[in-house]
């Protein structure tokens, strides 16, 4: 298969949502009806789809962004922070009227949280703004999505990415079920652990048998990425790989670490990368990720991965 030139000259195309992050640290978790006082706030970037375009971006990819936002600051404070990224914003649309995604978080003293997502105009999403860029995504190396856009949204790109020959790159979070024609469509499924036991269907069985149980259903590679124990990688040729998790000195906090390696893995696949190379690459700029703070303070330089890859 060949690839059409892109107009926009993006590597990696990213189906992405953007919420705006507002934290509030409370004592203890709240009663219904309660009042308390929270002991201090902050807002940050946010959204699985809006972080991974940055990880990707700091990997030193080309990133195009298909996303709908709300004509708000929130929405303003996306697309400063993509226009710093070096991210090519020219498919957001501008939703008049409606609020951009927010994620209301409340954190408790032992680190625990409870978070209602209000995803705005991202929930306005579908295969009308995609196919707006069409050229852009058949131009592209690598189509990424997760599970915080539509269906709808993600099967348009990725039928869109396979007439083309482009990667595909599905990061299956927050998880629910997926229709076999996306799993057939997608050339790299990146699971945490019960993300992967939850989309197999198969609480209680092993990550292996839910990882074969995926591919059997079409899906070309599977990477679950195991927090502190790295990653392993099961492909559609029997073939297996695992890859141990780095040993961190100091871990801020852990928020956004499977958004890293999802775009970085985006990144190196775009380089042209083995998979293999490309996941040792994506759990290296992982573990980089949590020794910054929130989602994106910790994401690493292309520089700073290969310095600790060595
Ligand atoms: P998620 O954040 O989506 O639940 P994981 O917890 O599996 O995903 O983390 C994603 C990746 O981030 C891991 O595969 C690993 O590479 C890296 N990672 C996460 N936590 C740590 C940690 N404490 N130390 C080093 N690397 C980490």
């Amino acid at each position: 298969m060949t690839q059409a030139a892109s107009p926009h000259g993006a590597d990696v195309v990213c189906i992405a949502s953007w919420n705006v992050d507002l934290v509030s640290h409370v004592p203890r978790p709240l009663a219904r009806g309660e009042t308390l006082l929270a002991q201090n706030f902050d807002i940050g970037p946010g959204g699985k789809g809006s972080n991974a375009a940055i990880a990707c971006a700091r990997q030193g990819a080309r990133v195009a962004l298909v996303a709908r936002v709300g004509d708000d600051d929130f929405g303003r404070m996306g697309l400063s922070l993509w226009s710093g990224e070096g991210i090519d914003a020219r498919h957001v649309e501008i939703a008049p009227g409606e609020r951009s995604g927010v994620a209301q978080i409340l954190i408790y003293p032992d680190g625990d949280n409870s978070i209602a997502v209000a995803p705005g105009a991202g929930a306005g999403l579908g295969a009308r703004q995609v196919e707006a860029a069409r050229a852009t995504i058949a131009g592209s190396k690598v189509v990424m999505a997760s599970c915080e856009v539509s269906l709808e949204a993600t099967l348009a790109a990725f039928r869109i990415a396979r007439v083309h020959g482009v990667r595909t790159l599905l990061n299956p979070a927050p998880a629910r079920p997926l229709p076999d024609e996306l799993l057939a469509l997608t050339d790299v499924l990146t699971p945490n652990e019960t993300e992967l036991l939850t989309l197999a269907g198969l609480e209680g069985a092993g990550l292996e048998e839910g990882a074969r149980a995926l591919l059997r259903r079409g899906t070309g590679a599977v990477i679950a990425t195991l927090g502190t124990a790295g990653c392993r990688l099961w492909r559609g040729d029997g073939a297996s790989l695992s890859v141990p998790g780095w040993r961190m000195e100091a871990v801020v906090d852990t928020v956004g670490a499977g958004d890293t390696f999802t775009g970085s893995l985006a990144a190196a696949l775009a380089r042209g990368e083995t998979l293999e190379d490309a996941m040792r690459c994506a759990n290296a700029a992982a573990a980089l990720s949590v020794t910054g703070r929130g989602a994106t303070g910790g994401m690493p330089s292309l520089a700073g991965t290969r310095a600790l890859l060595g």
